[in-house]
């Protein structure tokens, strides 16, 4: 297996790198029969109304047990499920399910679901989304898209073309982690988003850090500018709070409010049972 030759290629064999490849083929593999061995679920992680601490709705977030591994984390599995396609299979289940449980809830409650750039590169994307919602029964009002900037970089004409279908039907769209990718401006101005996340990072810097400080309160200025609510992810403590409220952030997520898991009071969380707490007053 030992390579010679040719600049920059690697000169001994390293065994570690092979494990890793190694490793890495399981995952793929084992992450193509996932879904249909039942070993995906959906945790749900309160976003809640600043100002009043109501809650407006959740996010849905994937979790993997992998039948050796045990749990396995996203920011692992995600990326592999996103070279090999399986992520396209997987994505509609993450869509299906989030709807279907919603469709329980209290019908002021949105829910948040995660689209992934390979996803969005699907020119039949927004049939099949649609098509989710009749069958669930969730109204195309409750259900919220985010999409990461890698996710506009791919393929822009049609990424803009289902997000523009989509919008027409009255669901809406958040851009994920905002100031972690490339060309965020023009991207703000190009897509028709509904709401803006601030990557977790900033807020939390923000407390000791006034840069961060600053990038969190002028990204605030150009969401109130472009008539777009912001919302802070990763909130864990009181103090978060208060600087993200102070500064002007309308919803705000994270730790201090839950940890994503089943929505209380339920046997299942696919079985949209009523969800913990409080949903904001419908109108306000
Ligand atoms: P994301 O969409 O930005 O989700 C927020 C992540 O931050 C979640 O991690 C959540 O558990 C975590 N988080 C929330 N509040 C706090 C906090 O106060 N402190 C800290 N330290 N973390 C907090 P998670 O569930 O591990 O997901 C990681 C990423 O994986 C997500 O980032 C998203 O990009 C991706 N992901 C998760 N579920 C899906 C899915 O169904 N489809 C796709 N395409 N991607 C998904
Ligand atoms: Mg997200
Ligand atoms: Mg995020
Ligand atoms: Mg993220």
């Amino acid at each position: 297996r030992a390579k010679s030759g040719g600049r920059g290629a690697a000169a001994f064999y390293d065994p570690e790198m092979d494990r890793q490849v190694g490793e890495r083929r399981a995952l793929e593999n084992d992450l193509r029969y996932a879904v249909a061995r039942r070993q995906l679920r959906l945790v749900y992680q309160p976003l809640m109304v600043a100002a009043d601490g109501t809650c407006a709705g959740y996010e849905a977030l994937l979790r993997w047990t992998h039948h050796e591994r045990g749990e396995v984390p996203p920011d692992v599995f995600i990326p592999c499920a996103e070279e090999t396609g399986a992520i396209i299979g997987i994505g509609e289940w993450v869509l299906a399910e989030a709807c279907r449980a919603a469709a329980g809830w209290d019908p002021r409650l949105s829910v948040a679901v995660n689209v992934s750039a390979v996803q969005f590169r699907l020119p039949n994307l927004a049939d099949t989304i649609l098509d989710i919602l009749s069958e669930s029964g969730l109204d195309p009002a409750r259900l919220e898209l985010e999409i990461t900037e890698t996710a506009l970089i791919k393929d822009r004409a049609t990424t803009l073309a289902t997000l523009h279908r989509l919008k027409e039907r009255g669901v809406r769209v958040v851009m994920d982690d905002f100031g972690t990718g490339y060309s965020s401006l023009r991207n703000l101005h190009v897509f028709p988003f509904d709401k803006i996340k601030i990557d977790r990072g900033f807020i939390t810097a923000m407390e000791d850090d006034g840069g961060a400080r600053a990038i969190v309160r002028a990204v605030i200025g150009l969401g109130r500018s472009l008539a777009l609510p912001v919302v802070a992810e990763g909130v864990e403590t009181r103090r978060q709070l208060d600087l993200v409220t102070e500064e002007g952030c309308t919803i705000a997520q994270g730790f201090l409010f839950g940890e994503p898991g089943i929505p209380q009071g339920a046997s299942a969380p696919a079985q949209g049972a009523e969800p913990p707490l409080r949903p904001r007053q419908a109108g306000g």
